[in-house]
């Protein structure tokens, strides 16, 4: 039993499920508690991918596992409740949204080898390195990434690529499987078919599985175009050894991260797809030029939210967040992520961030979040997320939309040129559409047939 529970919340008789009012008490209760359990793992593991330890690991699995008692507590009680005559339909739904407690139904000592297969997968991604001969051995962020969005030597290229998948993908192979494994029986016992199912029931929609194939079947005549364009224009560049027209196009001559990780692999740098006559100027030099330190791009992108009307990042912020990577000796995990500490006004991102365009916007993106967070802070706990899984990171997309375009960067210092013509427009479109258009089939395939 968690410390917070049976000591203070009122016994609920058979009766009291059927009561609207007491299920309102039940929830507000959940509220005030779930606060501090939730901040402790929060805490928990805030300290681990900051400082990846073996102590730490455990900590964070400790706490994982009074978190998961805690669920399974007040997610039993959800069930019981009979909402059919209920009025109010926050309180219907938040019930709803209490009594899928995910992972948490697995008997315990799965519980704690699944978390456990996550965080090992968490340490060998943050912690992989790709070594070649007598070179330096590069992690991914930021040295293999840059390889991948600069270099346009296809051995370098090939070997960056496949390193990775080598010294990644085939160590966690196995473990993944066990994972997978576990996530479905876990949705299992809530109810669903598998946890694609569990996922999908986050949308709250019936019809989401039809309109996500109609918007696909829509976007795929543009789609073509952009592929059979970038195969072109990739063919030109390397010649037809090495891409065939008739074949694929092999993944690591894309410019992209080897993990997928840099969405934005070619923004503003030039490539082989875009319009030869018209080099981008390049917003990293001149940022580099200017001295830009990460502070500076985290202010300039608060500023930029201020400047809508919106809310600045609280004091504690700029305290407790990790906006670049140690350099005390600590092993963290780089990857980039906004996090929400639910008390107190606690809300971090932890960024190893460089000087380039690319992180600039990436970091626009992790403060949406932030404003996000502030935005539904006052909510009940259990509102205190996007609208559905996809909605915020949507919020974050618009942001950077804005935040990357010409009006925007001309107006911080980051172009010189005032106007742009037609061709400059093209090659921005362009860059958009390789980040977000090229992306959206493969994600989709990958929900499809996970
Ligand atoms: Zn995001």
């Amino acid at each position: 039993m968690p410390p917070l529970g049976d000591q203070l919340l009122p016994t609920l008789a058979t009766d009291d499920f059927y009561n609207e009012t007491k299920a309102k008490i039940f929830l507000q209760f959940y509220d005030q508690t779930a606060k501090v359990v939730l901040n402790q793992f929060m805490e928990a593991t805030w300290n681990y991918v900051t400082n990846i330890t073996r102590k730490n690991q455990e900590e964070m699995l400790h706490k994982d596992m009074e978190r998961s008692q805690f669920m399974i507590y007040f997610g039993i009680r959800a069930c019981l409740f009979k909402v059919a005559q209920f009025q109010d339909q926050d309180v219907k739904r938040m019930l709803r949204k209490l009594q899928n407690i995910d992972k948490v139904a697995l008997p315990k000592d799965e519980l704690r080898e699944y978390n456990e297969l996550l965080a090992n997968m968490e340490m060998t991604y943050s912690m992989a390195q790709v070594c070649l001969n007598e070179r330096p051995c590069l992690s991914l962020e930021p040295e293999l990434e840059e390889v991948m969005a600069t270099s346009r030597n296809k051995e370098e290229l090939l070997w960056a690529w496949q390193g990775w998948r080598d010294a990644v993908g085939c160590q966690i192979r196995t473990t993944f499987e066990h994972y997978v494994e576990l996530s479905n029986k876990a949705a299992q016992l809530n109810d669903y078919k598998d946890m694609g199912a569990l996922w999908r029931s986050k949308y709250e929609s019936d019809t989401l599985k039809q309109d996500l194939e109609r918007f696909f079947q829509e976007l795929r005549p543009l789609y073509l175009n952009l592929h059979t364009y970038m195969h072109r224009a990739l063919h030109r560049h390397y010649g037809p050894e090495l891409i065939d027209l008739r074949g694929p196009i092999p993944a690591h001559l894309r410019g992209k991260g080897p993990a997928g990780g840099r969405v934005l692999g070619q923004h503003l740098r030039p490539g082989p797809a875009l319009l030869p006559k018209k080099i981008p100027e390049d917003v990293t030099k001149i940022m580099k030029g200017q001295h830009w330190k990460s502070e500076k791009m985290f202010e300039d992108s608060e500023k930029f939210f201020t400047s809508l009307g919106l809310l600045p990042a609280p004091p504690s912020f700029w305290k407790k967040s990790m906006l670049t990577r140690p350099t005390d000796g600590r092993e963290v995990e780089c990857h980039t992520s906004a996090w929400n500490l639910y008390l107190d006004d606690d809300f971090r991102i932890k960024k190893c961030t460089e000087v380039t365009i690319e992180d600039l916007l990436s970091i626009f993106h992790e403060m949406s979040h932030i404003q996000y967070f502030l935005q539904y802070k006052n909510l009940s706990i259990i509102f205190c997320e996007g609208a559905n899984p996809a909605f915020e990171e949507a919020v974050g997309s618009v942001i950077t939309l804005l935040a990357s375009s010409h009006k925007h960067l001309l107006n911080i210092g980051l172009l010189s040129l005032k106007h742009q013509d037609s061709e400059d427009e093209v090659n921005f479109l362009m860059r958009i559409a390789l980040q977000k258009i090229a992306f959206i089939p493969f994600g989709y395939l990958l929900d499809l047939f996970h």
